[in-house]
């Protein structure tokens, strides 16, 4: 009987969820794939389309104009991109920023943009990171200056996911650079007709060619007090830290799910590709190294679903969490090594789906947080 990779956590409503979620990815998203990693970004229509098809902000209530699922809907739209190579649509930033509106946002923030995020007329991107500084945020120089009644921000961010396409950004900013943490708040910024605010290049990336990643100028940006993130400065590290759990187990689980669809594809070439008279399929090495791969997978399938679940339950902690995301990205990069081995020369060809892959897992162990980071909050636990 062939192996099979069942999630704990599933049902028949999440199934059929699941057979609404592949139809949009086959029809919609795969079609367009190649023209949207050579534009650099997968275009506004797709995030509008997925926000009619019920697939943005899938795990926020419908009182807020959400879809009213949990996060196991949200990962099962992560994970079906993510076992066929499609990193272009950057849904779970989306899905973060959504999360900083619900959990801290005030009622007309979130009235504001959950909605338009739902609908995909908006798309979110969250700017923490600048030319000097990401690993240590406290060192940000993005400045958020009270002049009456309206912020003036000035600051560069840089590496920001979906930046060229985000209609709302949330600012990561120092209200008081004489308070450290306590001194950072997050401003929401609307990029429609907002003077001082500019987008730089496009990054051009090793990998994850179909998404936007972008620099974010701004330039004595006039932004209204009423759009500070929860209307109270100085909660800004705090409002980032409540939700690591859930954007740390998201890369857990995208990471899980590019194993998995690494593993069917090496299984399906090597049982076609001949060599010295027969498929290497039938070499005892790939016979090992594919069972490696499964075995990782297979354990690796029981902790994430752990965490799935806990997380559902509301008792998934940050160190856990950090776990997920620090074995799930070093393993995927493993594990995507070993399969495209076993691809020889092609393997190495822009052309061949492996090949994506592997540039694509690099970055899964350096953003959310670097691996050596992951290790500094777990070890923090122990
Ligand atoms: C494709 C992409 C998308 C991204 N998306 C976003 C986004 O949407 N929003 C956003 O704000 N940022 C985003 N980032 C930025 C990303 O989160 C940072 O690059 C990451 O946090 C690391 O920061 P850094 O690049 O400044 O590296 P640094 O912090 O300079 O780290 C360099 C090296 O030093 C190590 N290091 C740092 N501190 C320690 C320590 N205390 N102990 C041991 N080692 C340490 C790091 O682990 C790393 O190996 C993105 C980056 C990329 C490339």
């Amino acid at each position: 009987m062939p192996l099979e990779f069942k999630r704990s956590w599933t049902d028949p409503d999440l199934d059929q969820f699941r057979n609404t979620v592949v139809r949009f990815i086959e029809k919609e998203m795969r079609p367009d794939d190649e023209a949207a990693r050579h534009r650099g970004h997968v275009g506004h229509e797709l995030w509008r389309k997925a926000g009619s098809t019920g697939l943005l902000c899938i795990d926020i209530p419908e009182i807020w104009g959400g879809v009213g699922g949990d996060f196991r809907h949200e990962v099962v739209f992560y994970e079906e991109m993510s076992r066929r190579g499609l990193t272009g649509m950057n849904a779970s930033v989306h899905a973060i920023v959504a999360h900083y509106f619900l959990n801290h946002g005030t009622e007309a923030q979130k009235k504001r943009y959950l909605p338009k995020m739902a609908s995909g007329e908006l798309v979110g991107a969250i700017a923490m990171t600048e030319p000097g500084t990401g690993s240590d945020l406290q060192g940000i120089q993005t400045r958020a200056q009270r002049e009456g009644d309206q912020y003036l921000l000035n600051g560069n961010k840089t590496f920001i996911s979906n930046g060229f396409l985000a209609g709302v950004v949330l600012v990561v900013c120092k209200t008081d650079p004489n308070r450290g943490a306590a001194g950072t708040s997050i401003l929401i910024v609307e990029t429609e007709n907002c003077p001082g605010f500019r987008v730089g290049r496009v990054l051009d990336k090793i990998g994850l060619k179909a998404q936007d990643t972008a620099e974010l100028f701004f330039d004595n940006v006039s932004v209204p007090v009423n759009q500070l993130l929860g209307g109270q400065e100085g909660q800004g590290f705090y409002q980032l830290m409540s939700d690591l759990p859930y954007e740390r187990l998201i890369i857990g689980v995208t990471a899980l799910a590019a194993m998995e669809g690494a593993f069917e594809l090496t299984l399906n070439y090597v049982r076609e590709r001949q060599a010295f008279g027969q498929p290497i399929a039938n070499f005892q090495n790939t016979k090992f190294k594919l069972a490696e791969v499964a075995t990782e997978i297979k354990v690796g399938r029981a902790f994430m679903d752990r965490c799935v679940e806990d997380l559902v339950a509301g008792k998934l902690d940050t160190a856990t969490a950090s776990m997920a995301k620090l074995w799930g990205s070093e393993t995927q990069g493993r594990v995507i090594d070993t399969c495209l081995q076993l691809f020889g020369g092609y393997g190495y060809m822009n052309e061949y789906l492996i090949a994506r892959m592997y540039t694509d897992a690099r970055i899964q162990r350096i953003y959310g947080g670097t691996s050596e980071i992951m290790k500094e909050v777990i070890s923090r636990a122990l």
